[in-house]
């Protein structure tokens, strides 16, 4: 296994800028999610590091080698795709053992390496059939045992679960968890389902646009957002953000609110300073009494889900929404007063960055 590195990684294709100046450094072992919105650059980033497509500009190195100008084919990464890319008229053992014969390695060391990777992913029981007889979670174990045998430095992951349906997918994030604990190995996962990078990595890398927005552990991302780009791309319900000016009180104006008690701040904000601030709905309760932000909200959609009570109302034309906690027999159009602590709120400044507490 081995530590991924890129070093001012550009790609271009004609005059459009799809990857600019991206250096990260993937530790050995670790778990990476590529995680944005869709055209963001993830899957580029991830063919550049396969080799797929030649990088316009950078470096890109694993372990002590520079592949930079490798094809594909020479560097010791694996690939598995959304599309599993099995072959239909081979067996499950022949698509795996694949990547073997191309090496021409003898029968019985192969035979051993798919039974093995077959086993990793519980397949043993499947290995005559074709891929048409297996269902799409087992079609993705294959293309995922094909890629084991292959024993890479790295596995790339280009959203192998999009193709599964929720239920499945719950499934297989969490044995595609226990896998890598198995194997140990240095994985790089792509998606643009927050949920997935939230769950599954030890490290999420934000994109955007073609730029790296943050790079921390799930948890780093969720409570320190570098932005209010990460602020409103991780966590679901997403974060409730809020024109606000600073008044000569310290205190924040919001239209349709009032005035808002400021958390506590790194730096002094001057007075008539337009800020957006950053509240996650599962932050809010209907009983909050002291500090910070209370509003008064019309819902005009409540969802119940039993565990919790999904509200959904406007504030001065700007859709917000709270999760409360439990089953909460709330009416549509039943005013209530909602609320969270001052050191919950999220300040970003005029450009988007947070304002550090
Ligand atoms: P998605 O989640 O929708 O798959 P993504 O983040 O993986 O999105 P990419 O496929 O990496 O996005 O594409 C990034 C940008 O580069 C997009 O705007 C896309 O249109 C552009 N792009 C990708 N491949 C090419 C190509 N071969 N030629 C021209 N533009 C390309």
């Amino acid at each position: 296994m081995a530590r991924l590195e890129l070093a001012n990684v550009s790609k271009s294709y004609g005059a459009f800028d799809a990857i600019q100046n991206v250096s990260l450094a993937i530790e050995d072992g670790e778990f990476a999610v590529f995680v944005g919105p869709s055209g963001c650059g993830k899957s580029t980033l991830l063919r550049l590091i396969a080799g797929l497509d030649p990088i316009s500009d950078g470096a890109i190195r694993i372990g002590a080698d520079d592949v930079t100008r490798r094809p594909a084919g020479t560097r010791s990464v694996a690939m598995v795709f959304q599309s599993y890319a099995l072959y239909p008229h081979m067996t499950v053992f022949d698509n795996i053992a694949f990547p073997l014969q191309m090496e021409k390695r003898a029968k019985a060391d192969i035979r051993q390496q798919v039974e093995r990777a077959a086993n990793t992913v519980q397949l043993t029981t499947r290995l005559k059939d074709r891929p048409a007889k297996l269902s799409g979670g087992q079609r993705q174990r294959v293309a995922i045992a094909r890629a084991i045998v292959r024993k890479p430095d790295i596995f790339l992951m280009d959203e192998p679960l999009s193709n599964l349906d929720a239920a499945l997918r719950i499934e297989m994030r969490s044995e595609l968890t226990q896998l890598h604990k198995t194997l140990g190995a240095t994985m790089v996962y792509v998606t643009h389902d927050q949920l997935e990078a939230m769950t599954m990595a030890d490290r999420i890398v934000v994109l955007n646009g073609g730029k790296v927005e943050q790079v921390g552990t799930p948890m780093d991302l969720y409570h320190y957002p570098a932005n209010r780009f990460v602020g409103g791309f991780i966590g679901s319900p997403p974060m409730n953000m809020l024109a606000a000016r600073v008044l000569g009180n310290g205190a924040f104006d919001v239209a349709g609110v009032g005035q808002v008690v400021m958390p506590r701040l790194g730096r002094k904000l001057a007075e008539g300073v337009a800020v957006t601030l950053g509240i996650r709905p599962e932050h809010l309760g209907s009983d909050v009494a002291e500090g910070g932000f209370t509003a008064r909200i019309m819902p005009h959609n409540v969802e119940r889900l039993g565990a919790q009570t999904m509200v959904h109302a406007r504030i001065d034309d700007q859709n917000f929404t709270c999760v409360l906690s439990g089953d909460r027999p709330l009416t549509q159009g039943e005013a209530i007063t909602v609320g969270c602590k001052a050191d919950r709120i999220h300040v970003f400044d005029e450009s988007g960055l947070t304002v550090a507490k």
